[in-house]
């Protein structure tokens, strides 16, 4: 049952069309993946998969899982970082901002990793990714799924969007705000949700999402795209929130959303704020999703007294003989690749990363670390780049020894030399192993595992 302020306000706004909007098509919350374009298409995916799918209208690699008993965490396919578990309209914001290969793109409010997860596979492995979390918990998960999905560029930040934008000033040519929101799309999904909203709670993510917006104005270029979305249906956290930005940021223009899923934004949710509020999107939860609310934004010229950043590069890249040794033998590709040493970690940062005083969870790809003189991998190496190592234990679906391998256990050797090796499904990276005597040690993290 929806609280009092919410049916009083959606009734009073929407009248008799309130039970048709908020009817939806099932009882049960909508479910779906979003392929990881890193990995493979979305038509591979549907050919190998054995549970049933459907194209999402939401998104090009997004699809519909009908089936509720598909343990979709559990799959390797997941293991493997071949898709990202996403309630289907929440993968809709991220390809509004038409990332391309090679851009800079800012992700503010970026846990647990969905929409970073999309706009890492935009960016194909070229350009960076920024993707920021302000609760420091919730920043390492999103460190752990963008490690799982294999994204080799990106910057994990634990930081504020305030200083962010005092770092990075003009910076971007894409930003996403996916705002903390008063969650009202969650409503079917996560009761609680529903449990702890009221009208302050409105109130308060209203003023956080006007302060993000006007952090994401700064570190946006001229000519940049910032998208802004909730999951919510709050005049003031959606059309009265774009409305207030336009105004107070004359530099923005409001662009079409150019989409046909879902419906327009409504000129009586606006308040006191005019503009074509018809170009941002609603998503209800008649549209087939749980909802979400978009706004597409361009950046036309400078915000008044904007300077760009004036960064320092990075310290020139050192050697480590350990790691060197390592990878030319098991990584060839990678081995002669600049690398950054923190302590004694090995890091195969992006090229087009500048010297930081931000809190980085995580710099491009954690190869691994010098311990006794001798370079051990990690985890983020196979994930990242486990398809051009060397030696490789490869399986497949079907391979019986697939389920003990994803819960911790040692396997059989059949292909893999001694020594690391990735374990792949279907040509997909697991993690790593280290072979002896025709077994493979598992090195998969123990969180990671499918315990239970
Ligand atoms: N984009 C994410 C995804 O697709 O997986 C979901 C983001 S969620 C809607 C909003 C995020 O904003 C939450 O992770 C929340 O912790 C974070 N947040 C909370 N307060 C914030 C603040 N003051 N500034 C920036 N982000 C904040």
């Amino acid at each position: 049952m929806p609280t009092e302020y919410f049916e009083a306000r959606e009734r009073a706004l929407l009248g008799e069309r309130y039970e048709a909007l908020y009817a939806a098509p099932s009882e049960k919350p909508a479910r779906g993946v979003t392929v990881n374009r890193l990995r493979m298409t979305r038509e591979e995916f549907c050919a190998r998969v054995e549970f049933a799918v459907e194209p999402s209208p939401f998104c090009s690699m997004g699809l519909l899982v009908p089936d509720p008993t598909v343990k979709l965490g559990r799959h390797p396919y997941h293991h493997a970082g071949a898709f990202y578990s996403q309630e289907p309209s929440a993968s809709a914001p991220a390809e509004l901002l038409d990332v391309r290969p090679g851009h800079k793109v800012l992700d503010l409010c970026a846990a647990p990793g969905g929409k970073s997860s999309q706009l890492a596979a935009a960016l194909g492995g070229e350009g960076l990714l920024v993707s920021n979390e302000y609760d420091s918990g919730r920043a390492v998960i999103l460190r752990q799924n963008l490690e799982r999905m294999g994204v080799p560029n990106a910057l994990v930040l634990n930081e504020t969007p305030e200083r962010i934008a005092k770092a990075l000033p003009g910076y971007f040519d894409r930003v996403l705000v996916d705002a903390p929101c008063s969650g009202e799309g969650m409503f079917r999904k996560e009761p609680q949700a529903m449990a702890q909203h009221n009208q302050g709670l409105v109130e308060h993510c209203a003023e956080l999402g006007r302060e993000i917006l006007d952090a994401a104005a700064v570190c946006l270029t001229e000519g940049g795209l910032l998208v802004y979305s909730t999951c919510t249906f709050a005049p003031e956290e959606d059309e009265m929130q774009v409305g207030a930005f336009l105004e107070r940021h004359p530099e923005f223009e409001l662009l079409d959303c150019g989409v046909e899923y879902g419906c327009a934004g409504e000129k009586n949710r606006c308040g006191e704020f005019q503009y074509a509020v018809e170009k941002t999107r609603r998503i209800w939860p008649c549209n087939g999703g749980e909802g979400h609310f978009m706004a597409r934004l361009r950046k036309n010229s400078r915000g008044e007294g904007e300077k760009d950043a004036r960064l320092k590069p990075q310290k020139p890249a050192k050697t480590c003989k350990e790691w060197y040794a390592f990878a030319k033998q098991s990584f060839p590709t990678l081995a002669e690749m600049p690398v950054t040493l923190l302590d004694d970690m090995v890091l195969l940062a992006p090229p087009e990363l500048p010297a930081l005083k931000l809190h980085i969870l995580r710099a491009g790809v954690l190869a691994g670390s010098v311990q006794k003189g001798r370079f051990v991998p990690a985890h983020h190496l196979f994930t990242a780049f486990g398809a051009q190592c060397t030696n490789r234990e490869e399986l497949t679906l079907n391979d019986e020894r697939l389920a003990g391998w994803l819960r911790g256990e040692e396997i059989d050797a059949h292909a893999a030399q001694n020594g690391w090796c990735c374990v792949t499904v279907d040509g997909l990276p697991l993690g790593g192993g280290k072979v002896s005597g025709g077994r493979v040690k598992n090195h998969l993290p123990k969180a990671l595992r499918n315990l239970g």
